[in-house]
């Protein structure tokens, strides 16, 4: 089998129906089953790509990346996806360390075009398909793979150091795919809205594979904003959206959300970072929905390990729910690989047909992440509550450790999030002479707030421990994130030591 195989089938099944609906066109499954033979064909004659050749896609959520997407693997390569927004030396950094030799792309920066032609990159620009591939035949391409052809190499988000290189096959993708597609009840006739960066294994693996695996339509559009998701929701009739959680943070609290018609939607997602249960609730009051699910995953799970339901957001939300998702199995343990009690912090892991291969090229890396008995050690620590439910505390590495008690971020960021006046806060630990570390927290407000530093702190006092309540509080007009929305808590910390 192979991934590609999906689109061939849905044009013989469905050849009329829109496969890709974009802001500028609509497009069939048969033809974009076509327009798929076409560049695989194109990138094998013209740019000599073979089976296992590593080809990066540098381009925006468009029709252009969908045809890409699939015609690298019809033609038997390895798609390498990088976000549009990083800059040219990230961009060096994922073309050097994967080896991509081909990158198909349309808009990037000035400074990433010089790059490429410094670098002697060979670039296939996709800003106009059509005519790009108006000579091409469109005969089917034969797609045989095996199913342990790798076609997927997605490079992580690189929160806690550089990005690592994810390396999956067809049989890994199609096991996130069915999981993710039975979980979420898609259908041929699901419309699945698609504005968070197709480069991040959540939206890629999740919504374009699984929703074609199915036959569903994909709404795409190049960039977030609030306006544009309530409008698309709106205008395309979608019945599902995966977001990150500062999408739904953002969205909640349009001043219009309230006269918007979203009654399309079945399926409100979120995932790929924690949404305190404060914002979790207020985004259920201000969407007007029940039907809330919680992902939480990394992409070497392919990305997805457990979810929370709709039906447990009353009770549970903050949690990541108490079962693992179809197809995976969930375990926490101690240093030793021995399960922890109830309420005993434990690091999470995961294991199932999603999951990786391993990173590219480093052997230790993938040794140290995955076990004999192929487990994924995940690297984040959870607790498991006396009903079942597992609650992320924090990541291993964003663990702060002041005077030889352990603090998690995440719970003095949860607990900030129930002041009504913050909108994001990060927390780390910073350099302290006596404790080893002390506990800071860098706090964007929705608006001004008198003596906030102190507002904060009592607020904090009734919810927290005296040892995990910010001795430092700045308030800042924005973090650092990356190009995937996430906080980059390492920039924050460098600042705090120059
Ligand atoms: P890098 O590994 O390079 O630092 P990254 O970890 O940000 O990049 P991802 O795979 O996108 O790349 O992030 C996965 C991490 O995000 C998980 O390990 C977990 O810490 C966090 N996460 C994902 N989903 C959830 C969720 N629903 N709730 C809480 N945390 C989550």
């Amino acid at each position: 089998m192979n991934i590609a195989g999906f689109v061939a089938r849905n044009a013989r099944k469905y050849p009329q129906h829109q496969a890709v609906v974009s802001p500028e066109s609509t497009h069939s499954w048969a033809q974009l089953d076509q327009q798929v033979n076409q560049l695989a064909r194109y990138l094998s004659q013209q740019h000599k790509v073979q089976d296992g050749d590593r080809v990066a896609l540098v381009l925006p959520n468009s029709y252009a990346f969908i045809v890409a997407y699939f015609a690298v693997q019809r033609a038997g390569a390895i798609v390498v996806p990088v976000n549009v927004r990083l800059a040219a030396p990230e961009l060096e950094y994922i073309l050097q360390d994967s080896g991509a030799a081909t990158v198909l792309t349309c808009s990037m920066t000035d400074e990433a075009v010089k790059l490429l032609q410094e670098k002697g990159t060979n670039a296939v620009w996709l800003d106009d398909v059509d005519h790009l591939l108006q000579d091409v035949s469109n005969a089917p391409v034969d797609c045989d793979s095996d199913d342990d052809d790798l076609c997927a190499l997605l490079y992580t988000s690189g929160t806690t150091g550089r990005p690592k290189g994810v390396l999956f096959n067809h049989k890994a993708l199609l096991g996130v795919a069915t999981m993710f597609a039975v979980e979420m009840e898609y259908k041929p006739e699901s419309r699945l809205l698609s504005l968070m960066p197709f480069t991040h294994s959540a939206p890629l693996n999740l919504s374009l594979v699984a929703g074609t695996m199915v036959g569903c339509t994909h709404v795409v559009a190049p960039t977030f904003t609030p306006d544009l998701l309530l409008d698309l929701v709106e205008k395309e009739k979608t019945t599902h959206f995966f977001g990150a959680p500062v999408a739904y943070r953002l969205t909640a609290q349009h001043p219009d959300i309230a006269n918007r018609d979203l009654s399309s939607m079945t399926h409100w997602i979120y995932g790929g970072g924690p949404l305190a249960a404060d914002h979790a609730q207020l985004a259920r009051k201000a969407f007007a929905s029940d039907q809330f699910y919680c992902v939480y995953g990394l992409t070497e799970a392919g990305p997805t390990g457990t979810l929370l339901l709709p039906e447990d957001h009353a009770t549970k939300a903050g949690s990541i729910g108490y079962r693992a998702a179809l197809n995976t199995e969930i375990r926490l343990v101690d240093e030793a690989d021995k399960p922890v009690e109830t309420n005993q912090p434990g690091e999470i892991q995961l294991t199932g047909e999603g999951m990786m291969l391993g990173y590219w090229n480093k052997p230790e890396a993938t040794a140290e992440v995955l076990t004999e008995d192929g487990w994924l050690r995940t690297g984040d620590i959870a607790i498991r509550d006396e009903d079942g439910f597992y609650w992320v505390k924090d990541r291993k590495k964003d663990l702060i450790i002041s005077g030889g008690v352990n603090v998690y971020p995440r719970e003095v960021e949860d607990a900030l999030a129930s002041h009504p006046e913050v909108a994001e806060s990060a927390v780390i630990g910073v350099p302290h002479q006596e404790w080893g570390e002390t506990v800071k927290a860098c706090v964007v407000l929705k608006s001004d707030l008198d003596n906030a530093e102190e507002a904060l702190k009592a607020h904090l006092k009734p919810l927290l421990a005296d040892y995990k309540v910010p001795r430092l509080i700045q308030v800042m007009t924005e973090l650092p994130h990356n190009a995937n929305g996430k906080v980059l808590k390492h920039l924050l910390r460098a600042e705090q030591s120059t």
